[in-house]
């Protein structure tokens, strides 16, 4: 038992944490149980070749819906969605399920992520571009209002969503489960499950109900949202092994006591990086405003030219990893999702204050600001499209 005890202790010291913003980590408990489920779950043999058309896949989404709707407390005006195709996918789905007989939507420009939205939606209607999400909206004119609730690659969080005159769809990738969310003013939520709960293949949406039966004519029924309402998200077979890694993982966040110890720790976890941060302003700098600062999307830049590159390779050999911003935004990045240990920060603080006080001294004074940061981005400021 101590024997068996110690190892564990030795390899949660020494295996590496990864801070990638395309994928977060699971805790320990709940990798063991999807292990020991892809060999047998609830008598039903491995979780792998679950049929979606048996009771036990009916339960697993049952329950996963129960544990969602307690855990984000989801009123019953809104229905819970476990479809696949991605957050892109939503890009179009959106609109072709929401414009109804409109033909305009409000899409606010915030980052990256939100220029891609915006970017598919113009495919379908006349997007209205707007910088203030608090801007008065004609709901004769408008069918919705997007949003991008956390920018993952600018580093920039709404803390405070808006309350629209028109309804408001939350792309939230990146921030869901980390907080609460206010259901009287978000009609629709959407995330894929990678990031904070789960695994690539699940994309979950929460909706209000009276938002269904909208879809233009020609969406396939597996992208209709109505349809996939009435068939309980089983129009064809769902990301069943997804969902289950989504399931365990909610089972574990109820377990530690809900959303608010959750939302507290990715408070603590993300301004502990941020003070270590703020502390050495003569190596790393964080572009986003103080008040915007993403929870979730940690970016900052590191000192002059080459610096940032010598931060990743140091902190790989610290067993950090994962490190480097988004391709288009240059500079580093920590994501801290719902599944990131305090281990995984403390370590990253660790290495980051050390990184920085290992810096000689002239080159500490010659402030990245001067030599120029590659990681700098303004809020709202257009970035290039194209690849991710
Ligand atoms: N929206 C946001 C905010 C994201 O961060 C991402 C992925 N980084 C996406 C959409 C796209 O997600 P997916 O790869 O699942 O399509």
């Amino acid at each position: 038992m101590a024997a068996s005890y110690s190892a564990e202790a030795r390899l949660a010291a020494t295996a590496p944490f990864n801070f990638s913003a395309a994928a977060g980590p699971l805790p320990a408990p709940v990798i063991a149980q999807v292990a020991e489920a892809c060999r047998d779950w609830r008598g039903q043999g491995s979780v792998l070749s679950l049929p979606f058309t048996g009771e036990a896949c009916a339960a697993l989404m049952v329950e996963s819906r129960a544990l969602l709707r307690e855990i984000l407390a989801i009123p019953d005006s809104h229905d819970i969605l476990f479809l696949q195709g991605g957050a892109s996918a939503q890009f179009g789905l959106v609109p072709l399920n929401l414009l109804g007989d409109n033909s305009e939507a409000a899409y606010l420009a915030s980052g990256h992520w939100s220029r891609r939205a915006i970017a598919e939606a113009e495919k379908h209607c006349t997007v209205h571009v707007i910088s203030d999400p608090t801007a008065p909206l004609d709901p004769d004119r408008c069918a919705y209002l997007h949003l991008t609730s956390n920018e993952t690659a600018d580093g920039l969080q709404l803390h405070e969503l808006p309350q629209a005159s028109v309804p408001m769809v939350a792309d939230m990738t990146s921030d869901f489960l980390t907080r609460r969310i206010d259901w009287l003013r978000v009609d629709l939520a959407y995330a894929a499950m990678q990031k904070s709960i789960g695994v690539a293949g699940l994309t979950i949406l929460v909706l209000r109900r009276e938002l269904l039966g909208r879809a233009r004519p020609g969406v396939p029924p597996v992208f209709d949202y109505r349809a996939q309402a009435a068939a309980g998200s089983r129009v064809n077979t769902p990301p069943v092994f997804a969902i289950f890694v989504t399931h365990a993982m909610l089972a574990w966040i109820a377990d530690q006591g809900g959303l608010g110890p959750l939302e507290a720790a990715v408070v603590r976890r993300s301004e502990h990086v941020y003070t270590v941060l703020d502390a050495h302003p003569g190596t790393f700098h964080v572009p986003a405003p103080r008040e915007r600062r993403s929870r979730t999307s940690l970016c900052f830049g590191g000192p002059g030219p080459g610096g940032n590159e010598a931060c990743i390779a140091a902190a790989a050999a610290r067993g950090i990893l994962g490190l480097a911003g988004h391709p288009q935004a240059g500079g580093l990045r920590a994501a801290i999702y719902a599944g990131t240990s305090e281990a995984a920060v403390d370590r990253l603080c660790d290495f980051l204050a050390d990184f920085a006080d290992r810096r000689p001294e002239p080159q500490n004074a010659r402030h990245s600001r001067e030599s120029g940061n590659p990681c700098l981005l303004n809020d709202g400021s257009p970035l290039s499209r194209g690849r991710r």
